[in-house]
């Protein structure tokens, strides 16, 4: 089953006003290829979705980096599932190893936020990762089962479902996996959805790779079989992002 290329930046807590018009002027005047060949989600902080929505070229879309777990309220600070969606903004990261460790998100608080978001007609990006602790003592593959078993125990319907596997100790560190312990875990990522969810889900969820991906990385990571896509932070701030998107052709 062909499975859509899927390039996502995750701006993060960076940027001002006239620094995220200018990313989406740069990214305007890129020459990529179509939306039927790659799917481009950028994610600006919560406060320039709007401004951002407006300004991008509509065949690129916005997330949101986070949500509320459930309908909102009073949770001060939080922003809710129904207010993205008021906003027609169509995607939301959720479970960023940045709030899994930060924020002590856990599991299954990940796993709800994924239920909730998609109940309300979000699509999600859900993010999944060991750290090098784990990985050095041989629990990759248990980390990223359990935490993909917590999103499984509360989802059946994939379709607006990406997985991105994000090793920790890539992330931010200028240390990308190489293309081979990419491949390995995406691979096997597909075969636990195979065994525990199903044959369809697991041929046509996008699995997608995060951690220190740039221009230079991105085409030897993109040629592995197993790897849909990217989530990309540092470098979707930068004009190499388009090198990125790129990978897809
Ligand atoms: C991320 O934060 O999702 C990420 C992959 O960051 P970076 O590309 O900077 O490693």
């Amino acid at each position: 089953m062909a499975r859509k290329f899927f390039v996502g930046g995750n701006w993060k807590c960076n940027g001002t006003t006239e620094e995220v018009k200018r990313i989406a002027t740069t990214l305007n005047e890129a020459e990529v290829p179509s939306e039927d060949v790659v799917e481009v989600v950028v994610s600006p902080p919560f406060v320039f979705l709007t401004v951002v929505k407006s300004l991008l070229r509509s065949d690129f879309h916005v997330a949101a980096q986070n949500c509320w777990v459930r309908k909102g309220g009073a949770f001060t600070g939080e922003i809710s599932a129904e207010m993205l969606v008021n906003l027609g903004i169509p995607w939301v990261i959720i479970g960023h190893s940045e709030r899994r460790a930060l924020l002590n998100e856990s599991n299954e608080f990940v796993g709800d936020k994924v239920a909730y978001a998609l109940s309300r007609g979000l699509k999600v990006i859900a993010c999944i990762g060991e750290t090098l602790e784990q990985r050095e003592s041989g629990s990759t593959m248990a980390v990223v089962a359990a935490q993909t078993k917590a999103i499984t125990e509360k989802v059946t319907n994939w379709e607006n479902v990406v997985l991105a596997y994000e090793p920790v100790w890539a992330i931010g560190t200028g240390k990308v996996a190489t293309p081979a312990q990419a491949q390995e875990v995406h691979c096997e990522l597909r075969k636990w959805l195979h065994d525990n969810v199903g044959a369809e889900v697991a041929a046509s969820t996008r699995i997608i790779y995060g951690g220190s991906v740039n221009g230079a990385n991105c085409k030897e990571l993109a040629a592995q079989p197993d790897v849909d896509g990217f989530l990309v932070g540092g470098a979707s701030l930068k004009p190499e992002f388009i090198d990125i998107i790129e990978a897809a052709a």
